[in-house]
């Protein structure tokens, strides 16, 4: 399997990368923020859950969302490979996920971190909120935040891959196909 983890801070581009990659490498795009966004539409006792840590760009509990993403795995028995936007976003769910993946005889391939300056993630939240509909998006204090979360709760979580000697930085600034390359380039060293 091509298990890869697309990591970056709010607003590096994750979703938009991840779209494109799945084509080229036919891989299954799990995105938890897709995911818990799709339960809140759908009005579940877990989207309900999830809202009240969302709606004040806090993380939802690691066993909440370690089981869910367990289950979203488990849907797709015969994947070539994932593609994880927004998982593991702490160092227990990185834990959890290896030890969910070797028990079904696979691991993490590698980890591609997009690195995007922490102003220019400012701007492009800004811009999105106006297409997005996202309330965590609109909410300046919100976005301040989800990067203040990110830096202190996700951000470590790229020493646990590097450790491993699995991550690989790609510069997240410039055009979309300039970075989709990039990217493309990275996973074909391997
Ligand atoms: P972004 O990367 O722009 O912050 P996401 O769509 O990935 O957006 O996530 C939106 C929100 O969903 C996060 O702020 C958090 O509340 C919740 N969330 C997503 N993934 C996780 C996760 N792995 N663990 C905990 N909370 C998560």
């Amino acid at each position: 399997m091509l298990n890869i983890v697309l990591f970056g801070p709010p607003g590096a581009g994750k979703g938009t990368q991840s779209e494109r990659l799945i084509g080229r490498y036919n891989l299954v795009h799990l995105s938890t923020g897709d995911i818990f966004r799709a339960n809140i539409k759908g009005e579940t006792e877990l989207g309900l859950l999830a809202k009240s840590y969302m709606d004040k760009g806090n993380l939802v509990p690691d066993e909440v969302t370690i089981n869910m993403l367990k289950s979203e795995v488990s849907k797709h028995e015969n994947a070539k490979g994932f593609i994880f936007d927004g998982f593991p976003r702490t160092n227990a769910q990185a834990e959890a996920l290896d030890a969910f993946l070797a028990s079904i005889h696979s691991g993490i391939t590698m980890m591609v971190g997009l690195e995007v300056a922490e102003n220019e993630l400012r701007e492009r939240l800004k811009k999105r909120a106006e297409v997005s509909g996202r309330p965590d998006d609109a909410n300046p204090e919100v976005i301040r935040n989800r990067i203040s979360v990110y830096n202190s709760e996700t951000a470590p979580v790229k020493d646990y891959y590097e450790k491993q000697g699995k991550y690989v930085a790609v510069d997240g600034i410039g055009s979309i196909d300039d970075i989709t390359n990039r990217l493309y380039a990275a996973i074909d060293t391997i």
